[in-house]
């Protein structure tokens, strides 16, 4: 079976990591940029998901293309990182409306052709900071445990229709989010890491794979944290 699969921020990062998975599955795979253009072999459709609008008109090319979307991977996502008391309206709102309004958005628009289809896997990308928290991170962190109130919420409004919601909520993932974090964080992140290392994107990968395939058409609404055991007692 070749789904439309349609990652968001699927041009690098987790979300090329997601999308390479996808299509090696043989699904039919698009991914949104924001003007970086697309991988080779993935549909690419320019996509900023603060627009309502350019996230219809994405959606509408896959559509013309793939036809309608079956899977969706709400990816893209932004950091803003400091402290309380420096923070402004502006940082808090710019990360809130990229990371949980953007994602809202998507699968609003996707739930429109699952529901017509009685099909559809919707899957989250969070992180272990929506559960833990993070210092500098209150935007952030809100933002990403956001996202559970939202797959849980849609997950009782779509069940019966056989669409799934579920959240992927990664730990420390080797991309260019974390690169940009300082030496001394990284190494303070690893000490407390049971696996004692950085996770890769192809195991974010592999969870949401699974969290779209037939294997797991009763999992939904569920938290599946892929974070090496830092996250364990949340
Ligand atoms: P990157 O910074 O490498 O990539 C972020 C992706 O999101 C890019 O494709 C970017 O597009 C896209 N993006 C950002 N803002 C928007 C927007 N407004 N509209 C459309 N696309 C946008 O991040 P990662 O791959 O590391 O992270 C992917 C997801 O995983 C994020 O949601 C992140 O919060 C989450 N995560 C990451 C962790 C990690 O350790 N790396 C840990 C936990 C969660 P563009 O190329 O145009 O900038």
């Amino acid at each position: 079976m070749s789904r439309s699969v349609l990652v968001t921020g699927g041009n690098r990062g987790i979300g090329l990591a997601i999308a390479r998975a996808f299509a090696a599955q043989g699904d039919k795979v698009a991914v949104t940029h924001r003007g970086s253009g697309a991988p080779e072999g993935l549909l690419g459709v320019k996509c900023d998901v603060t627009s309502s609008a350019e996230v219809d008109a994405a959606f509408a090319e896959v559509e013309a293309a793939h036809g309608p979307v079956e899977v969706v991977v709400a990816n893209a996502g932004i950091t803003d990182d400091t402290l309380l008391l420096r923070m402004t309206d502006d940082q808090f709102s710019r990360v809130l409306d990229a990371n949980l309004t953007g994602a809202f958005r998507v699968a609003q628009r996707a739930s429109k052709g699952m529901l017509r289809k009685r099909y559809g896997r919707i899957v989250f990308i969070s992180s272990v900071v929506g559960h833990l928290g993070g210092a500098g991170q209150v935007n952030y962190a809100a933002s990403k445990a956001g996202l559970v109130g939202v797959a849980r919420s849609i997950a009782r409004e779509l069940g019966t229709r056989n669409i799934t919601a579920n959240v992927v909520a990664p730990g420390f993932i080797t991309t260019d989010m974390t690169d940009a974090l300082p030496e001394d964080r990284k190494k303070q992140i690893l000490a407390q890491v049971p696996s004692g290392r950085y996770g890769t994107t192809d195991e974010i990968a592999a969870a949401v794979t699974f969290l779209a395939s037939d294997a797991a058409a009763y999992i939904t609404g569920a938290v599946l944290p892929v974070d090496g055991g830092l996250g364990m007692g949340h």
